[in-house]
């Protein structure tokens, strides 16, 4: 991603060989540039949108350097600094080809998203279908809260979604809309789940009365391992992140239905009302998946909405041999998926999707200007938490039409026997400890050179290992706890990824781990 420091162009605006017409002329009104050429619509607008495309298309391509690190390695003080001297505001312009270069020190202290060892977080290498389809959708401009501001984008969107509705096992009543992500997603499932029950259970109508009194029992299930967005969402709900029960999960991290049982028994001893529990298809960190058969057969009994956190393994739904591991999840109320995930979408890109589409009654309004009461045309706006939105649905549509079902299937595959063989590999090194067995491709271990080093020193040495592969710009690895100890994470997403390329990081996690060793002999904190 990054250039060697000696190849930086100077930064600063005045690098520019095109701003003699610019900055700081005496006269403002020499240097503002034509209004045609700020704006699509004339031959003058099209002629600047191609120099500026082609000008920004090399400028990304210079910072995507083969066999460069995943990061510069560049501190936060050293950023912080950098940044301190750029004018954000300026009172008048450089004109964009001098602006353009200004975004180069921003381009090369960016992750190196699509480096083979870029390995942390949930964070994916965008595919190029994906990006041509982000720069239509943004020169396109269409906004999905209304039929005549996206007309055929909103007929997209909805055949996508009906698609995604098949694809995850919903019948012909699904429905849904794409989200911001993840946590907007879940936040919709449980907003659903709350009106539903208050208006079942109290006759109150949360949307225009406000909670109803016994909401302080109100209660939502999920797993130990489930996103915090469960909590976030409970609070920003008015149910207060108390409200949110988790129940134990087994060894490999899935929800133990029993444990569900128990949890469940001991709310209706003392008088909570459940009326939610979420699901997780593909933790955030171990990628496991709860038993979704079993959890909706509980939700059946005790008429509880059942919301599965699809965002991480909604994808398997593509794979031919691992989609086995979704079975039950046609079963859920609502569903939440990321495109900006395992699906390798630009961010931001995820749906929302409803096994019974009717539910979306509970949360129904009509503004005059929008989506006035009888209108004869679609409009998406009552589906969302959000107004104005982004076509996102153009970015799996032009990907799905690119790659087909098969090869995201494999895309999938690979990734996930990648962590398979990782995983092998940790277990036979002598100085790791392979913390779970992955489910998709997330694969949790640490660096334990002995056997017997106490926690405190085991998590001082882990984060100090992450810390130096970061500030060398070396790998981009995650960390985690468990069980109070800090923990090291990849996540495999990449398909580019090759084993040799995590077998590389191991051997200078190693490295740089028995170096710390030597000269920190002392727990530090
Ligand atoms: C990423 C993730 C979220 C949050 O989604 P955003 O897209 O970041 O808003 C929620 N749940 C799970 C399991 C996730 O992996």
């Amino acid at each position: 991603m990054n250039k060697p420091p000696e190849e930086r162009p100077a930064s600063s605006a005045k690098s520019s060989a095109e701003s003699t017409d610019s900055a700081d002329g005496e006269d403002s009104s020499d240097s503002m540039p034509s209004e045609e050429s700020l704006f699509l619509g004339s031959e003058k607008g099209a002629e600047t949108y191609r120099t500026t495309m082609e000008q920004t298309t090399d400028a990304i391509l210079d910072a995507f350097v083969e066999n460069a690190d995943p990061y510069s390695g560049t501190s936060p003080e050293s950023l912080r600094e950098e940044f301190a001297e750029m004018e954000m505001i300026p009172d008048s312009g450089e004109g964009l080809e001098s602006a353009l270069e200004s975004a180069e020190p921003v381009l090369r202290n960016s992750v190196g998203v699509s480096d083979r060892q870029c390995l942390a977080h949930l964070h994916c290498p965008p595919m190029i279908s994906g990006l041509a389809a982000e720069a239509m959708l943004s020169a396109t401009n269409q906004s999905m809260d209304s039929w005549d501001q996206s007309p055929a984008a909103t007929h997209l969107e909805t055949r996508m979604v009906e698609e995604l509705c098949d694809l995850f096992g919903y019948g012909d009543s699904g429905d849904g809309v794409f989200t911001s992500g993840g946590t907007q997603s879940n936040f919709m499932g449980l907003l659903l789940a709350r009106e539903r029950f208050a208006k079942e259970r109290f006759g109150t109508n949360v949307q225009r009365s406000g909670l109803p009194h016994r909401a302080k029992a109100m209660r939502i299930l999920c797993s130990e391992e489930a996103h915090f967005t469960a909590e976030q969402a409970a609070a920003h709900l008015g149910l207060g992140e108390n409200a949110v029960v988790t129940v134990e999960s087994n060894d490999d991290r899935e929800m133990c239905p029993d444990a569900l049982d128990q949890t469940l028994a001991e709310l209706d001893e003392r008088e909570l009302l459940p009326f939610a529990l979420v699901g997780t298809a593909g933790t955030t960190d171990f990628g496991s998946i709860d038993p979704l058969d079993e959890l909706a057969e509980r939700a059946e009994e005790h008429d509880l909405w059942f919301h599965v956190d699809a965002a991480y393994g909604g994808a398997l739904a593509l794979s031919d041999r691992h989609r086995d591991l979704l079975s039950g999840i046609d079963r859920a109320d609502s569903l939440s998926v990321d495109f900006h995930k395992l699906f390798y979408q630009p961010i931001s890109c995820g749906a929302f999707l409803l096994r019974d589409g009717s539910q979306y009654e509970h949360i129904a309004r009509n503004a005059s200007y929008l989506n006035p009461e009888g209108a004869s045309v679609p409009n998406l706006v009552a589906k969302s938490a959000q107004t104005t939105r982004r076509f996102d649905a153009l970015k799996p549509f032009l990907s799905f039409r690119a790659l087909g079902r098969d090869g995201f299937g494999m895309l999938v595959d690979e990734t996930i026997a990648l962590a398979e063989e990782v995983a092998e590999l940790l277990a036979s090194g002598s100085s790791f400890e392979l913390v779970a067995e992955p489910t998709i491709n997330a694969v949790v271990f640490r660096y334990r050179p002995t056997s017997d080093m106490a926690d405190e020193r085991l998590s001082w040495l882990n984060e100090a290992i992450r810390e130096s592969l970061l500030r060398e710009g070396d790998a981009v690895v995650a960390r985690t706890e468990v069980d109070g100890v800090t923990a090291l994470k990849f996540t495999l997403l990449n398909p580019r990824t090759t084993l040799t390329d995590v077998a590389d990081i191991l051997d200078a996690i190693e490295r740089r781990g028995s170096s710390l060793r030597a000269v920190s002999p002392e727990v530090k904190r």
